[in-house]
């Protein structure tokens, strides 16, 4: 049977219907651009786009990290394309984006992450649009210098995953390191203190509401300002299984007790991407 089969009634949306995504689809098909949007199917995407928001993929969409939860593929990365930050910026034009997300795969090839590269996509879109800029960046193997060069981009939000508790972390993001990604997040506001921080979790991985609310202090201890938190959802049968579906109103009660710890904005739901919503932390 089919794992879908097994969802709770809360996780069954309708599919959206008619091709209003057919000029999204063919514009960036014509740029070579890939959004997490598309690649993920995200079912998001009727609602994002019409709040005028999207997520790039920069960088190629083949990762050097061997996460447990995640479908992009691995193996032999692509080249960093020079041109891919102008096609990010027009197709931020063309599609009248007012809050542009641009993340990326993992590179640990690179020799600095592809902070330069993730420089340049953000002076671009800067460039040619008034849009909001958030980053949602890999942890660059802890290179301070790679991560001052993406704060230097001044982008509106530097959003950085948490992804789950530290005692999951080896099973969930292979060599990712929780005290490293923390670090990450302290030093955008020692360099940069009113530079947005943001950070993401998903729930129903076997973590308990205390590892849960470890980590969420941690994040205040830094100074995280925006929490997301969102159910896991097995991409396939190979990946790691949904430990729990978290019913929407425990979610409700875990923002309410985040909130409690000083967040500036949580958003938390079944179907909570780190992007979704993006724009609701940002004047336009
Ligand atoms: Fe795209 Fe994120 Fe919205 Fe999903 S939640 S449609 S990935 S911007
Ligand atoms: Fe997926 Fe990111 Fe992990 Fe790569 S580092 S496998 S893109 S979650």
């Amino acid at each position: 049977s089919s794992p879908g089969r097994r969802l709770p009634s809360w996780l069954k949306r309708p599919l959206p219907v008619g091709n209003e995504n057919f000029y999204t689809e063919s514009l960036l098909r014509d740029l070579k651009l890939e959004t997490v949007c598309e690649n993920a199917r995200c079912p998001n995407r009727p609602e994002c786009y019409s709040r005028r928001t999207a997520t790039f993929m920069i960088l190629g969409n083949v990762c050097t990290r061997p996460c447990g939860f995640c479908s992009v593929p691995r193996g032999e990365t692509v080249e960093v394309e020079g041109d891919e930050p102008a096609r990010v910026a027009e197709a931020s034009v063309r599609l009248g984006l007012k809050h542009v997300v641009i993340t990326s795969v993992t590179r640990d090839d690179l020799p600095d992450g592809g902070a330069e590269h993730f420089f340049q996509c953000v002076t671009a879109v800067r460039e040619r649009t008034g849009a909001a800029v958030e980053v949602l960046t890999p942890d660059f193997l802890g290179d301070r210098a790679a991560i001052t060069r993406v704060i230097e981009s001044r982008p509106d939000v530097f959003n950085h995953n948490m992804e789950t508790v530290p005692r999951l972390y080896k099973r969930v993001r292979g060599r990712a390191e929780y005290r490293r990604s923390l670090d990450l997040l302290e030093q955008i506001k020692q360099q940069a203190p009113n530079m947005v921080t943001k950070a993401g979790l998903m729930l129903g991985l076997g973590e308990t509401i205390d590892e849960l609310f470890d980590v969420l202090a941690d994040l205040r201890a830094v100074r995280c300002d925006v929490l997301t938190l969102g159910q896991y959802l097995a991409p396939t049968l190979k990946h790691i299984p949904v430990a729990r579906f978290v019913p929407p109103a425990e979610f409700d009660e875990l923002a309410a007790r985040a909130r409690l710890l000083g967040f500036q904005q949580v958003v938390a739901g079944p179907f909570v991407r780190s992007s979704y919503h993006a724009d609701e932390m940002v004047p336009h």
